[in-house]
């Protein structure tokens, strides 16, 4: 069956403009004014947007291994109930993504039962911490979208210049995770007057910084597609900065809460705000929101990582780092960037949707075009509600927006022309 959207603010080419589009199984058929298709399901969506659905290029779907934590088929549907339609999973599952039959198994797995579009990462390294590379030949043939050892930096350098090496062979990227453990201090929130207040250990900023500026050299030195995942500090989005004018070949993302948090907020010990890379000082802050402002940065990835309420409780000492993001991530930067004009909201469109799209050469995402998969996400911006737990539909609910009243929010999102969320209608 067809079915007709009518009347939605469209976001198409950069701009907003009322249209209609007519979606014919997977696809879109047609889009503009006033469509007549007699055989179709008509939906009204006057007063509400539609832009292509968003693409998080660094989520933890925690299946095979921490299921409790999360699954493919929560994960997914959280991705969905956020607006995102295609996400990318890191390798650190259990056991971790580091040869081709596990990669088959995986995306086996994720075709099986993820509700919107999954790309699967493999590891950098064997079992993510040895020193041995992966046999990247083989696990691009396999269908790796890229490379990571997520949640853990490379230590070594030779070992993430021969990495670079072997991904530029493959024409894949290497996602990132920049952590120089000698630097972190096993720390557990950003080192600082913060940290010392509540007695917690710190994690220096050059821990990122440092490693940031030796893998942008070995970048430059490989011609790798070398992607920084979740920049925190002011120094990194300048490194970033002149590495761009030096035409190294760089991309970066930045969380949702690195936009909208930071170190002051931490007034006790508390596990929800525990998370790696840590929540930085408001300087640092207001320089990765300028780092998107001027392209430095291309997009917000929401690093989604959820945990058990268990995993979280006790003290930031103990607890698990990491914060779900899925759900929360368009609303919560409406609310807080567009709302009060620090962006608009076609940026933000451009940070969640077209830009990673670009960059990672997504051509069946990022855009809505006749011809092209029908992904997207309908948005209604007047529809003020308090983030719940409850209302979450990742396992995880380790989310320090819970309490949060907003605007904005996804009304429905259409994954390859079926609805894979859809707000009940209640009036
Ligand atoms: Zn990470």
């Amino acid at each position: 069956m067809r079915i007709l959207l009518q009347g939605a603010q469209v976001f198409q080419n950069n701009r907003f403009q009322v249209q209609d589009i007519l979606i014919n199984q997977q696809y879109i058929e047609q889009m503009g004014p006033h469509l007549t298709a007699p055989d179709a399901q008509i939906l009204a969506m006057n007063n509400l947007v539609i832009a292509p659905g968003f693409v998080d290029v660094h989520v933890h779907l925690r299946e095979p291994g921490f299921n409790a934590k999360e699954t493919i088929k929560t994960g997914t549907l959280a991705g969905a109930h956020g607006g995102y339609t295609t996400v990318a999973a890191m390798p650190n599952v259990q056991p971790s993504i580091d040869t081709p039959r596990r990669l088959q198994a995986q995306i086996a797995r994720n075709q099986a039962s993820a509700q919107v579009h999954v790309l699967q990462y493999a590891n950098i390294t064997k079992d993510r911490t040895s020193e041995q590379l992966v046999d990247f030949a083989a696990l691009k043939a396999a269908g790796a979208f890229g490379f990571s050892n997520d949640g853990n930096g490379v230590q070594s350098a030779q070992t993430m210049y021969q990495a670079m090496l072997a991904a530029k062979q493959a024409n894949l990227p290497i996602m990132a995770h920049i952590e120089d453990d000698s630097l972190a201090n096993h720390g557990v929130m950003n080192a600082g007057l913060r940290a010392q207040e509540l007695g917690l250990p710190g994690i220096e900023p050059v821990a990122e910084t440092a490693q940031l500026a030796r893998d942008l050299e070995l970048a430059a030195a490989s011609g790798v597609h070398y992607h920084a995942c979740h920049v925190s500090t002011a120094a990194s989005v300048e490194l970033i900065r002149v590495a761009k004018k030096r035409g190294i070949n760089v991309s970066a993302e930045v969380t949702p809460h690195h936009l909208l948090l930071d170190e002051s907020m931490i007034t006790t010990d508390n596990p929800q705000l525990k998370m790696n890379p840590p929540l930085r000082t408001l300087q640092d802050r207001q320089a990765c929101l300028a780092g998107l402002l001027d392209g430095t940065i291309d997009m917000i990835a929401t690093d989604h990582a959820p945990h058990t309420v268990n995993d979280k409780a006790g003290s930031m000492l103990t607890a698990a780092f990491g914060i779900t993001g899925l759900e929360t991530s368009f609303v919560m930067l409406y609310e807080r960037l567009v709302k009060p004009q620090l962006c608009s909201l076609a940026q933000l469109i451009n940070w969640l949707s077209v830009k990673p799209a670009q960059v990672f050469n997504l051509t069946a995402a990022g855009q809505l075009r006749v011809g092209q998969v029908a992904d997207l996400v309908v948005l209604n911006l007047h529809q003020p509600h308090t983030i719940t737990a409850d209302s979450m539909l990742s396992c995880g609910q380790n989310s320090p927006f819970i309490g949060q009243q907003v605007e904005a929010e996804v009304a429905a999102t259409m994954v390859a022309g079926r609805w894979a969320y859809r707000k009940e209608q209640t009036e």
